[in-house]
């Protein structure tokens, strides 16, 4: 596919999933990998395509029940993702691609299989969760503190093989205790719209994992910085 110095980036079918701004999340990555000097091949592969299974960086985005149940059939079927998942890629699931990327969900009133890839279930909450979510990340990952947006019916329960994202200090997330997961190199969020935009250091978290380094030369984040000050010290935090 590229040299062995390119980072590849792959987003997963964004004839699907791309129902808030998901694109954003891939244009940031390569970003940010540029400005480092880092070289970024993206790919955009929609659900009619195989997916390759040699890339570094998986991106995958939110959407409807019905595109998020064929979504999840069509990987199930394709398989490729489980081999590049095997094969230690990173990877950021997004509400629907978050749901999916566990044992099951709930779909149009159907519990639908997921890819098995998270230790996470999702159930039909009884209201929707719409809007800010804030948490404070698990500290292992060295984040500053999660702001995002949220819209999503499920509710998502967390087996022993993942850790929670965040802590929930506003917004739902999860169960309305704690926010996304994460094993591996796999994080999953109910943040969208774009949650890079708003969370530069998983970006270049996600670019360390793919490149397998401690640190990153340090970039101008002052406008994403201001927006998470405002956010946290907005009512309700
Ligand atoms: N359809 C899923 C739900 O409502 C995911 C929604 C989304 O991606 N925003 O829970």
């Amino acid at each position: 596919m590229s040299t062995e110095s390119t980072l590849r980036i792959v987003w997963i079918y964004p004839d699907l999933l791309s129902t808030y701004g998901d694109r954003g999340n891939l244009l940031i990555l390569a970003r940010r990998a540029a400005l480092r000097g880092i070289g970024v091949e993206t790919y955009e592969v929609r659900s009619d395509q195989p997916m390759p299974t040699t890339a570094d960086i998986y991106l995958i985005g939110g959407g409807e029940d019905g595109p998020q149940a064929l979504a999840a059939q069509r990987l199930i079927a394709d398989g490729g993702l489980h081999r590049a998942v095997g094969q230690g890629a990173a990877v950021l699931a997004i509400c629907a691609g978050y749901q999916l990327f566990g044992e099951s969900f709930f779909a149009k009133g159907t519990r639908c299989a997921g890819l098995g890839l998270l230790d996470i279930t999702s159930d039909r909450g009884e209201t929707r969760a719409v809007g800010e979510v804030r948490g404070d990340i698990d500290p292992r990952l060295g984040l500053p503190p999660l702001t995002g947006f949220e819209n999503h019916g499920g509710r998502t329960h967390l087996g022993p093989g993942v850790a929670p994202l965040a802590r929930v200090t506003a917004g739902i997330g999860n169960d309305g205790r704690t926010e996304g997961a994460w094993a591996g190199k796999i994080l999953g969020t109910y943040a969208h719209g774009p949650a890079l935009a708003r969370n530069p250091a998983i970006a270049d978290l996600l670019l360390r994992w793919a490149i397998g380094a401690d640190s990153l030369v340090p970039l101008d984040d002052t406008w994403a910085d201001r927006l998470r000050s405002e956010r946290l010290a907005a009512a309700g935090t």
